[in-house]
């Protein structure tokens, strides 16, 4: 459990500085008379708080709100160019590095690939020296770095900012922002799953803005899970919260890399076309590889085998969406992912299973959407993952890294 800090006056006084600077960033423009009214804070503290505010450069004043007569109050922004993020998304082959502002928007990006499997210290190297370069490339002063976010696949332990389990890296207890922090000791660091990062651009900017309770599916090379609570990702114990692709679809069915069987990631998945393989290859269809995007060309070209299987691929989702949506009962269930772009091809599958649930009978509908954002989500993720952190209300003692 995380401790609370014991109350002091420099916790309070830190506390509204953060309050009012979030209401700042969530509300801009916005009136000193808004902040005052959320806040509840007299006038001599919160003009102490907005000034130090701007000559730290983090807000700054801009027009004039409507008025009805007399003095015209200024509106406050929050200066989203007051530093730079770095969001990372680790790859099974590549990492992908951008710089964004502290909005999360995207300034510019980097790919770095590798054939085969890196160990954590090589892409700990890569990641510092890609940012360097983005920042000599860019013209911009390091100093000005002030976190990074880093996504990666797996079991993700965010409080101690440990990989726990990769296995498509093939990294196991990986102390990720340890590493990546002896290269940046002066930039705060962050990890989260790669799912759970993408949910974040979800919450701000895509289908989970005007939600409170909803669920991001991810659909491709694998199947992810994040579940959103109250607008709050719900994490578990150890950030393990979402497992979904690991729950049982099937009773003793196909071995999975988790070391169960019958995972419904292993037929709602590229992995059930990998599982297919010998009766794909008795048949007649033209598919030899089986990447998803792979059989989504081929199913495209009429290979009959091709659509079949994305059919039942979508079927098997289908029940994995009615089970989740029949254990959380939320507004809204968003399917991103690598297979959205091929979404048509089983889309009628999935809706027709998933609909059919515990909550339709009684006439309460759950509403399923394919995410509209595009591929930079993950990097705004990412960033948001630093971001959301270095601007939390600091009610918590920091945690100290166990490994
Ligand atoms: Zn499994």
């Amino acid at each position: 459990m995380k401790a609370l800090r014991s109350g002091s006056k420099e916790l309070i006084k830190e506390i509204n500085r953060f309050k009012v600077l979030n209401i700042i960033r969530d509300q801009q423009p916005v009136s000193r008379a808004e902040i005052a009214k959320q806040c509840a804070l007299g006038v001599s503290t919160l003009s102490y708080i907005i000034e130090d505010l701007k000559s730290q450069t983090l807000i700054y004043e801009v027009g004039e709100a409507n008025s009805t007569g007399g003095r015209k109050a200024k509106l406050l922004r929050f200066n989203k160019n007051h530093g730079y993020i770095i969001s990372v998304k680790i790859e099974e082959e590549q990492i992908l590095i951008a710089l964004t502002n502290m909005e999360g928007e995207l300034l510019t990006k980097k790919y770095a690939s590798f054939s085969q499997k890196v160990t954590p210290k090589e892409v700990t190297s890569m990641i510092q020296r890609k940012v360097h370069q983005i920042f000599e490339d860019e013209n911009k002063d390091m100093q000005l770095l002030l976190g990074i976010g880093i996504l990666s696949s797996g079991l993700v332990n965010r409080h101690n900012g440990t990989i726990i389990r990769s296995s498509m890296l093939g990294w196991e207890n990986v102390p990720i922002t340890k590493m990546v922090k002896e290269k940046f000791p002066d930039v705060e660091i962050f990890v989260d799953n790669n799912i759970n990062g993408y949910t974040l651009a979800e919450l701000e900017k895509g289908e989970g803005k005007h939600h409170n309770n909803f669920l991001v599916v991810s659909i491709g090379a694998g199947l992810g899970l994040s579940v959103v609570i109250d607008r709050k990702i719900y994490y578990g114990s150890v950030g393990g919260a979402g497992e979904f692709g690991h729950t049982t679809l099937v009773m003793d069915g196909y071995p999975c890399h988790c070391g169960q069987t019958g995972c419904l990631e292993m037929y709602a998945s590229e992995f059930y076309f990998k599982n297919k393989e010998q009766e794909i290859k008795a048949s007649n269809s033209t598919l030899t590889d089986l990447h998803f995007s792979e059989v989504a060309k081929a199913a495209k070209n009429g290979d009959q085998i091709a659509l079949d299987l994305l059919k039942e691929m979508g079927m098997h989702l289908g029940y994995g969406l009615r089970n989740l949506i029949n254990t959380f009962n939320p507004d809204k269930v968003i399917i991103v992912g690598e297979g959205v772009k091929h979404s048509h091809l089983f889309q009628q599958e999935v809706f027709d299973i998933a609909n059919d649930n515990f909550f339709e009978k009684v006439n309460i509908n759950t509403e399923l959407v394919f995410s509209r954002l595009k591929d930079d989500a993950w990097f705004t993720g990412g960033a948001l993952l630093a971001i959301n952190q270095i601007f939390q209300e600091p009610i918590y003692e920091p945690v100290k890294s166990e490994v």
